[in-house]
């Protein structure tokens, strides 16, 4: 095989020339005779003194992802004739970062934490390697394309092996029985499985194909899992967990969407009273445009909000609404026309909509923060990486203090957030629902706040270090433009930033004593 040849550096020397073109990248010997006249920044830089024939490592590195490597493996001839190790080393799929602070401190193999344990550890390492090898290329190309998710990719999800539809709806009896990625029994698998899931889903780095990927379960069917009936679970849970069906929350409409109070879409009973008979439109369902089930708050009278799961038929029309993010989300306007809905496909009862919607705030919020968080020391690790590379009037970027001021604030922020996270993570899994309702949807509410408006100065701050490249699609900055573009969409969906913030507080004032200073 070409690709097994060993040359000297003297020999990669003697292809220095216009048709005659080779040059060295991190140990391997690329011939770029005919590629050059292809080449998107121009032929001219790669005939340059120290491009041609010579090791391009850092030049290449400078200006380049490393996946653009993987991109021209057609290329490469051989391997430079050397032992030392490639000067930039490429993580293997599945491997942690060995940048600093790149991964959350529990990941640190010299770091304790009192949180995780051996199955999250190996539920961990089997998430990253399969969404390194599976997912992440799809993800990113999704991303940019707006194509959903392909059936083959949602459905391999769904399958026992990776059972992570299922997985993504938390602990509970729906994993009863299941052995999980990473040997993890379903009955052991509680909330930090399921936040290492979500931080390690988030890695793709690609946020409206990732909503795209039964985002709309995660928040539209625990009102199955939590109200539904024996015979509703059985019809609707195994297809939406194997990837072939999804579901969406239908809740938001032009005039209600933090004041849910405002909802207009209207159910009237049949007059043999086997159906509610729905009209009326939802807007930016999260894949809405695709979806097979919409669990769908309506009004059933002046004072009356009900839930119910409607399924998809002619009388369902939907229309795709374009957003910051990818397309891929299929985020979209939902209108029902006298659409016959059974009385059994009530949740929790006629009348009681609001009490159903309100049980779920807290984990969505919560699945939220996992993201944001995770999605922040993302771009962290991108910018740190970069400050490395980049060079300006003959420094690295890292070498300026005021960059590296940017950089302390981005870790304490990132590890802030992480800590936080965890605790209330921790409390979670040590309260009933009723608790967790009464004490922790003030500090969740905070929490959600504090990292979005973080995400907020992160991205300020990444975009400023990566200049002109964080404004600009695809390239070096590809993901921190992305950040810059969607870090948005989580400090409004879930409970906007506002409304939270005077939760946590209005929460906390509940539970004021008669104090005197
Ligand atoms: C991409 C995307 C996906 C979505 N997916 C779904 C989905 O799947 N299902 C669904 O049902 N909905 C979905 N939504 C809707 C989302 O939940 C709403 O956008 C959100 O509830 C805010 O409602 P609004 O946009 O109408 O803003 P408004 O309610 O008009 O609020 C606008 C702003 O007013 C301020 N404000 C409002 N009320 C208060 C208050 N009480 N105190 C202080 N300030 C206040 C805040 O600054 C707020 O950001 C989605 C939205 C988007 C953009």
């Amino acid at each position: 095989m070409a690709s097994a040849k060993v040359y000297t550096l003297e020999q990669v020397n003697q292809h220095n020339k216009e048709g005659d073109l080779w040059l060295v990248v991190n140990n391997d010997v690329y011939d770029l005779s005919s590629f050059a006249d292809m080449h998107p920044g121009g032929a001219g830089v790669l005939l340059a003194a120290d491009i041609a024939g010579q090791d391009a490592s850092t030049a290449f590195f400078s200006l380049h992802r490393s996946e653009v490597l993987a991109k021209y493996t057609r290329l490469k001839i051989g391997r430079l004739d050397t032992t030392a190790p490639a000067p930039y080393p490429i993580l293997a799929a599945g491997e942690l970062s060995p940048v600093p602070h790149a991964e959350p401190d529990w990941l640190n193999p010299k770091f304790r934490s009192p949180y995780y344990g051996e199955s999250h550890r190996a539920l961990q390492r089997s998430m990253r390697k399969f969404f390194d090898d599976e997912v992440k290329a799809e993800a990113r190309a999704g991303e940019l394309s707006g194509d959903r998710p392909t059936a083959d990719l949602v459905q391999k999800m769904g399958q026992p092996e990776w059972d992570l539809h299922a997985m993504r709806m938390g602990p509970g009896k729906h994993l009863a029985g299941k052995t999980l990625p990473g040997g993890v029994k379903g009955e052991d698998f509680d909330y930090f499985h399921e936040l290492v899931v979500i931080q390690e889903l988030v890695r793709v780095g690609a946020p409206g194909w990732q909503a795209g990927c039964q985002a709309g379960m995660v928040i539209g069917l625990p009102p199955v899992l939590n109200f539904g009936d024996e015979s509703m679970k059985k019809r609707v849970l195994p297809d939406i967990f194997a990837g072939k069906k999804f579901i969406s929350l239908a809740i938001s409409e032009p005039q209600a969407g933090s004041d849910v109070q405002g909802i207009t879409t209207t159910a009237k009973l049949s007059e043999d009273g086997k159906h509610w008979i729905v009209s009326g439109m939802k807007k930016w369902i999260t894949n809405g445009y695709f979806s097979d089930y919409f669990m769908t708050a309506v009004r059933t009278g002046p004072k009356s909000l009900t839930m119910m799961l409607i399924e998809r038929d002619d009388s369902v029309e939907t229309r795709k609404i374009r957003t910051s993010y990818s397309s891929a989300a299929g985020t979209a306007y939902v209108f029902f026309e006298s659409t016959k809905v059974p009385v059994e496909n009530v949740l929790g009862g006629e009348g009681n909509g609001l009490k159903v919607i309100l049980s779920n705030f807290n984990h969505e919020r919560w699945v939220i923060c996992c993201r944001i968080a995770r999605y922040s020391r993302l771009m962290f690790e991108e910018t740190w990486k970069w400050a490395h590379l980049r060079k300006s009037q003959g420094k690295r970027l890292i070498d300026q203090p005021v960059v590296r001021n940017k950089l302390a604030k981005m870790i304490y922020k990132c590890d802030m957030g992480q800590t936080w996270l965890e605790n209330i993570t921790y409390q979670m899994t040590h309260m009933s629902y009723a608790d967790q309702s009464a004490l922790l949807a003030g500090p969740m509410a905070l929490l959600k706040t504090f990292l979005s408006r973080s995400a907020g100065e992160i991205s300020d701050d990444c975009v400023q270090i990566w200049g002109g490249r964080g404004i600009t699609q695809g390239g070096m900055g590809a993901l921190i433009e992305q950040f810059q573009r969607t870090y948005k969409f989580d400090s409004i969906l879930g409970g906007s930033e506002e409304v939270l913030a005077d939760l946590g507080v209005r929460q906390a004032m509940k539970r004021m004593p008669q104090a005197v200073l």
